[in-house]
């Protein structure tokens, strides 16, 4: 095999975790993929993602699979509290002329999509599995799993999210992930009369949007500040939801207002950032995804960024060169684009939360996704 490597762990199956063992495996390595998850589940709400993402689904061959169950639309309107458009943002197509420069769709039907991809190929799915120890040498790294069981690999990624325990173990000395005084409010709903696409609404302190998740449905998110990380009741969300969203004068949301219920699956998450500095990789162990650099939504990039990772971590695996120029590689084709969407993301909650500057907030989303329509 290319790069020495033949065998490879990957430790979580969430979207970076699932891409890694469907390209690897595809590109002849022999994968073992573990998740904690005995049912490999993912929660009920939408997710953004730019044309770059669907760029990698088309890679994938599941960009077909990914227009049946989610939802491709062109461009980005932003809007006052009120209905008035200020400004539409393109978004270049740039997975092909034939496909719109983002969608969205439900976070289970993009994860039933990709796992069942995972299961169709090569890849050793062990669920309700985590590693209890992971020790290098020369010539390898040693596993051992939360059964008992062990294995021996030539490289170990760690996708295990924004806490990741691969990071811990590999990285002692990482930042923590860090709330960054605000929070996301999510719902699904019947698609509003008069919405095509992404459409955000700035208002004083508070932001609300909605994307096309089918041709029917839209997930809505509202980010608000919080000083302090508190619990949140989920008895509570319908009332605080609807609250916040009757701030806006716009009738579409005073309209979604008035309905919204317990139906329209609602959840809250508290936001939290982290960048891993480089390196970042160890030896014979490597980051991608959320495990490396988790970012705020602002940008609805993480999962893009994850997902691309996958994909050129596996291209420069399999490029021939020997393992340490193929990690080295991989981190600096990604490092700063990673790094972008962190720290973009991260300005775009400030400007949110001091209610600033909105031409700074739309230049900002607009420089972003320029450069994340670029290549990879
Ligand atoms: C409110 C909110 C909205 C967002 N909206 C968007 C959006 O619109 N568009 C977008 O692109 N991104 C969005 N993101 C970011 C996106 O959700 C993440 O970047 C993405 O899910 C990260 O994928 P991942 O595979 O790296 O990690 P995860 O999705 O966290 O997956 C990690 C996997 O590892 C498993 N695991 C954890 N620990 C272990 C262990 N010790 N052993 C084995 N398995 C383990 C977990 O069960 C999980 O399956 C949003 C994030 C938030 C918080």
């Amino acid at each position: 095999m290319n790069s020495g490597i033949k065998k490879v762990l990957v430790i979580g199956g969430g979207f970076a975790g699932m891409t890694a063992a469907l390209q690897l495996s595809r590109g002849g390595f022999a994968v073992d993929l573990v998740e904690i998850d005995p049912q490999w589940r993912s929660y009920g709400a939408g997710i953004s993602l730019h044309g770059s993402t669907l760029r990698v689904l088309k890679q994938l061959g599941l960009i077909e699979r990914f227009l049946d169950v989610g939802y491709a639309t062109d461009g980005v309107e932003m809007r006052g509290p009120d209905d008035s458009v200020v400004v539409t943002l393109p978004t270049p197509r740039v997975a092909g002329p034939e496909l719109p420069g983002g969608g969205a769709i439900m976070r289970p039907a993009l994860a039933k999509m990709l796992s069942e991809a995972v299961r169709a190929s090569t890849t050793n799915i062990r669920l309700g599995l985590t590693f209890t120890d992971l020790s290098q040498d020369a010539d390898g790294v040693s596993a051992t799993f939360s059964d008992g069981s062990r294995g021996r690999y030539d490289l170990v990624i760690g996708a295990d999210g924004l806490n990741s325990a691969v990071r811990a173990k590999v990285f002692p000395n990482a930042p923590k992930p860090r709330f960054i005084g605000q929070s996301v409010w999510r719902a699904v709903l019947p698609k509003p009369e008069g919405i095509e696409t992404v459409t955000m609404w700035m208002g004083p302190k508070l932001k609300v949007g909605m994307n096309r998740v089918t041709k029917d449905t839209v997930y809505l998110f509202l980010t608000e500040d919080r000083a302090t990380n508190d619990h949140v009741a989920p008895e509570s969300f319908v009332a605080t939801l609807r609250a916040l969203l009757e701030r806006f004068p716009s009738p579409i949301i005073r309209k979604i207002a008035s309905e919204l219920s317990a139906e329209h699956q609602i959840v809250y998450r508290p936001l939290e950032q982290m960048l891993l500095p480089r390196p970042w990789y160890a030896n014979r162990v490597v980051l991608i995804g959320d495990a490396v650099h988790a970012t705020t939504p602002h940008l609805a990039a993480g999962a893009c960024i994850g997902i691309e990772d996958a994909m050129v971590l596996a291209e420069e695996l399999s490029a021939g060169a020997d393992l340490t120029s193929a990690l080295s590689a991989f981190e600096e084709r990604r490092y700063e684009r990673c790094r972008m969407v962190v720290e973009n993301s991260g300005r775009l909650a400030d400007i949110e939360i001091e209610g600033g500057n909105r031409e700074e907030h739309a230049s900002i989303m607009q420089v972003s996704m320029k450069t994340l329509a670029g290549a990879i």
